[in-house]
């Protein structure tokens, strides 16, 4: 288990379920949300057990369960849950009410509306929850090396902005992902990544030959750049999955843990 004070997150095990959430998002009773670990579900090997996504090889009836008990352990089971087609892009979709929520392809989403659950699935690519309490309006995105490349939390700041987000009221969540000790990149990602400029500052390591791509800090920057305060979980989901599913660790052959967010 690793130490809830290093990660920034708090554990709670007494729900069906375990959840983490932000201590600091949690407080502002503006929103709620919550973020699963692999713990709680039925799945079994290699997606043991709390895997939400359908779009590995695992029994639809065991995602359907395990979704079931992630929205109610998060008090969500009652809203509706939108979801979207991830596909390593920057496309934001804006849920603007209940008819245009079914799953649009995107890898970010932004609403302003209450009786909502933003939710996505993650294995390594970054979770990043986006939310300014003052419209209220939040954002969720999910950034791999291809997205974040692309801009997509960008891109999801300048929607969530189109709400009426201001950078002095709004704060971007970046939840557990692979990290910069597991993250190995090959060169055509460093050239990518190097030619954004000065958001790439201090995001590739090189160790015995190879490089390494720190993502939560490369779209921390990219978010920082433009006044928004960034808070950083710091959890390497290839280093813990005993708690995480991690695409690199477990070699493509692995479930989906969700991050669920909505305004209160
Ligand atoms: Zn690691």
């Amino acid at each position: 288990m690793f130490k809830q004070v290093e990660s920034g997150l708090i554990l709670h095990d007494n729900r069906e379920v375990p959840v983490l959430t932000f201590p600091e998002l949690e407080a502002d009773g503006r929103f709620v949300h919550g973020i699963t670990t692999r713990l709680g579900g039925v799945s079994s090997a290699p997606f043991q057990y709390l895997n939400l996504s359908l779009s590995v090889d695992d029994s639809a009836a065991s995602v359907r369960e395990n979704r079931a008990r992630a929205a109610r352990s998060l008090d969500m089971d009652t809203r509706l849950q939108v979801r979207c087609r991830q596909a390593h892009g920057n496309t934001v979709a804006a849920i603007s009410d209940k008819a245009s929520s079914d799953a649009p392809l995107a890898d970010a989403l932004v609403t302003d509306q209450p009786g909502l659950a933003l939710t996505m699935t993650f294995a390594d690519c970054l979770p990043i929850i986006l939310a300014d309490a003052s419209v209220p309006a939040l954002g969720l995105v999910h950034a791999g090396w291809r997205g974040s490349v692309a801009g997509v939390a960008l891109a999801a700041w300048q929607a969530l902005e189109r709400l009426g987000a201001h950078p002095g009221t709004t704060t971007a969540y970046l939840g557990p992902a692979i990290g910069p000790c597991c993250y190995q990149v090959g060169d055509d990602v460093v050239a990518q990544v190097r030619a954004l400029g000065t958001s790439a500052r201090g995001t590739l390591a090189e160790r015995d030959g190879h490089a390494y791509l720190d993502l939560a800090r490369l779209n921390g920057q990219m978010l920082e750049e433009r006044g928004v305060r960034t808070v950083r979980s710091r959890i390497c989901t290839a280093c813990h999955t005993d708690l995480f599913y991690s695409h690199r660790a477990e070699a493509g052959c692995t479930g989906r843990f969700g991050v669920y967010v909505g305004l209160a």
